[in-house]
């Protein structure tokens, strides 16, 4: 049954989103560690993070052009566990993770972290808390050392090296002319996809956040790359708030919790096993469509037009 599907219908209905306009609010964000848009209200207070419990309760949200992408949308991330984001292209699952680290201001409902509505917080004591991971990590002119450590200044050369350990950086790293010297960006060494992201993995990691906010890749790494980016990302999820936009099965069948996404609502919430009995339900079809039941099946699935 899962094998009759048509690989070659299969990946045209795939669309890998670039997300542009994410990755130059991100951009924005890393390089000034500034609010892109947003400001501090006046009575601002710095976020409390207890256990990092992460609540969206009845949000609409439009875009500058009035389009609604997200209405009533309500869940829940609990603390310490992995919540995976699923849901066709469109369905708004970049969104949410713009809105939590409030790119936008909402229209309606609220957006909590550990009962702390997210608009009264200020942004750096937010996004403090936060480590994102995306799908095309920026690295910016400098060292790697520099791109690493970037996020908490007083990071030790000690904890940076640990830190690219533990996103299974470090050997290609000593591999550069320059190891942790080697520069960067784009007039530094060319870097493959799965190594920008350990960099990144790195970077996260050395920010040691509480809540962790991961676009997952839909663009094929080698198979080398590809284990050693899934290891280093199992590593630093464990223990943290976890929201992943995922598109791999693995990552959606080990998750703690399955959101399902479309046209800017919450359709189905609930762990793989129980939404994939759910006949008739947006995530049994993707799940059909898509990659079976395999859990090592590493191919991009949810991101469909289904
Ligand atoms: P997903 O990540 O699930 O594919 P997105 O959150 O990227 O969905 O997009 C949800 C909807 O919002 C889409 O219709 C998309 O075209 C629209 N959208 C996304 N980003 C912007 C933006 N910066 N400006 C206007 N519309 C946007
Ligand atoms: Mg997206």
């Amino acid at each position: 049954l899962l094998l009759a599907a048509d690989p070659a219908r299969r990946l045209g209905q795939l669309k890998v989103n670039l997300e542009k306009s994410m990755v130059n609010a991100r951009m924005i964000y890393e390089i000034l560690d500034m609010p892109e848009r947003q400001s501090d209200r006046a009575d601002a207070a710095p976020l409390t993070i207890t256990e990092g419990d992460v609540r969206f309760e009845d949000v609409d949200f439009a875009y500058g052009d009035g389009t609604k992408v997200l209405h009533g949308l309500t869940f829940a991330a609990p603390a310490h566990k992995t919540t995976a984001i699923v849901g066709p292209s469109g369905a708004g699952k970049t969104t949410i993770i713009a809105l939590l680290q409030r790119f936008y201001d909402i229209d309606a409902g609220g957006i909590e972290i550990d009962g702390q509505d997210i608009a009264g917080v200020t942004l750096s004591s937010l996004r403090g808390q936060m480590a994102f991971v995306s799908q095309q990590p920026y690295l910016f002119e400098g060292t790697i050392r520099q791109n690493i450590g970037y996020g908490r200044p007083d990071a030790t050369d000690a904890e940076i090296e640990a830190a690219a350990r533990q996103a299974n950086a470090h050997d290609f790293i000593m591999e550069q002319a320059q190891g942790y010297d080697t520069p960067v960006g784009e007039n530094g060494v060319t870097l493959s996809g799965g190594q920008r992201q350990r960099i990144s993995i790195a970077r996260a990691i050395v920010r040691d956040a509480p809540i962790l906010l991961l676009d997952e890749a839909t663009s094929a790494l080698d198979n080398e790359s590809e284990k050693l980016v899934q290891q280093a990302l199992e590593d630093v999820m464990a223990g943290r708030t976890t929201i992943v936009i995922a598109h791999r099965l693995s990552t959606i069948v080990s998750a703690d919790r399955i959101v399902v996404m479309d046209k800017g609502e919450v359709v189905e919430t609930g762990t793989h096993a129980e939404l994939a009995s759910r006949k008739g339900g947006l995530y049994a079809k993707l799940n059909m469509l898509g990659a079976g039941t395999d859990p090592d099946a590493a191919e991009p699935i949810m991101e469909t037009d289904a």
